[in-house]
């Protein structure tokens, strides 16, 4: 594996490749790589010549600072991941690498009501800090094809709409989200559990399993809320949302009691487990 910490040797090498008829995959990422990642090299790898992976904990995307400065950091084992997956090219530049101007006065990105909602509303100026990074990251590599996670639904959609606002020919694919054994979402952020609450965090999980079925059976979606609330709180989670929403657009796509609402949907959640924010999604 190649490691680039500037821009320029690595779109020069990138180019190189073009010119020898290699298509080239690209995997964008904050690093603490668990197999969720890793899942994603692997997809890259088999549907392209060249995966590229990044690792940069972006600092406009984190909207609290101690969650910015605890997010781990484990450089070395996360480089050993990324040799035994076989990936090709890492990336890994410094801040002032990738805001070379400083990250005040910013480009602002038109990405309608879906910075108003779900992540964010809870998060504010998190899609702005993403689509800061992703701009300079696709302008960079240039990959035909980006790798991104389900669990992060509202992102794909967010970086959807770059591409567009971007007039990009760069292909998204959203990737399934990988799970522990018990059901919890691969996260970096879940090295930062205690013991006791890794147990409990796996009620997003079951919430999730359970919203999805009483969905199916047409039961009336504020009762199926209240019930998936009450588990969480139950077991040691502060909830930001618990919503069910339209799968295409996140507008929310609650039943009424007269009405079954048509076409996929998917249902949401994010709730900190003392002062770790999990997030989590399924298709219902
Ligand atoms: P992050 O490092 O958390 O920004 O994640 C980098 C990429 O990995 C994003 O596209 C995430 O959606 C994706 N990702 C994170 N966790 C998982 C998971 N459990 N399964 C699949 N993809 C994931």
């Amino acid at each position: 594996m190649i490691v680039f910490k500037y821009a320029e040797p690595l779109a020069r090498y990138i180019q190189q490749q073009k010119n020898a008829g290699k298509q080239i995959g690209f995997v964008p990422t904050l690093g603490a790589l668990h197999n969720g990642h890793i899942a994603l090299i692997d997809q890259s790898k088999q549907a392209t010549a060249v995966t590229v992976c990044s690792i940069f904990v972006n600092p406009t995307q984190f909207n609290n600072a101690s969650d910015y400065q605890l997010y781990p950091n484990t450089i070395e084992q996360d480089i050993v991941k990324l040799e035994a997956a076989g990936c090709d090219v890492l990336f890994l530049p410094s801040i002032a690498e990738m805001y070379p101007q400083g990250t005040t006065n910013l480009e602002h990105y038109d990405l309608g009501y879906l910075e108003t909602l779900l992540e964010g509303k809870y998060r504010p100026g998190h899609f702005q800090g993403v689509c800061q990074v992703m701009y300079r990251l696709l302008t960079m590599v240039q990959p035909h094809q980006l790798f991104m996670g389900q669990k992060d639904y509202q992102q794909c959609m967010v970086v959807a709409r770059l591409l567009l606002l971007m007039q990009s020919p760069t292909q998204l694919i959203t990737c399934p989200t990988l799970r522990e054994p018990d059901g919890l979402a691969m996260s970096s952020r879940n090295m930062r559990l205690l013991p006791e609450d890794r147990q409990n965090a796996i009620t997003i999980y079951r919430c999730l399993t359970l919203i999805k079925q009483e969905c199916n059976k047409g039961v009336f979606w504020p009762v199926i809320k209240e019930k998936a609330e009450k588990m969480l709180t139950d077991a040691g989670f502060r909830i930001d949302y618990v919503e069910l929403a339209d799968a295409k657009t996140l507008q929310p796509a609650t039943a009424t009691l007269a009405t079954i609402y048509q076409g996929p949907r998917v249902v949401l959640i994010a709730a900190f487990m003392h002062d770790v924010r999990l997030i989590d999604n399924m298709l219902v």
